[in-house]
């Protein structure tokens, strides 16, 4: 039988309307809730993957300093705070499964299927998602929840996300509806 969990991305103050924040991105806040409480209903694990970056860590040669861990900007944004029982996983890479304990995590809670919400498409979503995909993991991506850091991209990271990492692209209500059966 299959075993979801919803991964929820780096939907951090710091990406949302910090230092790598883009306007749009708070279009994703209310479909993230939305799915977030049909999972935690359902008993679905609710998994977040947040940036808590270190000062050598090898990204910032890139962004910069940005989501450095213990500031405000590496909190999850208060419109998706984790509660009890959901899962929070520290990374300091674009891939939620990389040098952290996700797949341990989620191989331990038999889960097989994820669910793949939050920022951006294009960056920690895409590595997220195609490791998930290397790992055996079925990867669905709620449409709405998503976003790319260029909004007119996102239909493109999508497409790629569907031909190299086989994720099916649906709508937040269809995602839940997968949670449910
Ligand atoms: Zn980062």
């Amino acid at each position: 039988m299959t075993k979801h969990a919803v991964i929820v991305v780096d939907v951090l103050n710091e990406f949302v309307d910090g230092l790598v924040g883009r306007p749009h991105a708070i279009n994703v806040i209310e479909p993230c809730q939305k799915i977030i409480a049909a999972a935690r209903d359902l008993k679905v694990p609710v998994i977040y993957t947040n940036d808590a970056h270190n000062d050598n860590d090898i990204e910032l040669a890139i962004w910069g300093p940005h989501a450095m861990k213990g500031t405000e900007g590496a909190m999850v944004h208060d419109g998706v705070a984790p509660q009890d029982g959901d899962i929070v996983i520290e990374k300091h890479n674009y891939s939620g499964f990389f040098k952290t304990e996700l797949d341990e995590t989620l191989k331990g809670l038999g889960v097989d299927s994820l669910v793949v919400v939050g920022l951006y498409s294009n960056i920690c979503c895409r590595l997220t998602c195609v490791d998930a995909f290397q790992h055996g993991y079925k990867v669905t991506i709620a449409r709405e929840a998503m976003t790319s850091f260029d909004e007119a991209a996102y239909e493109g990271d999508l497409e790629y996300l569907k031909i190299v990492a086989g994720a099916e692209a649906v709508s937040v209500d269809e995602a839940i509806a997968l949670l449910s059966a």
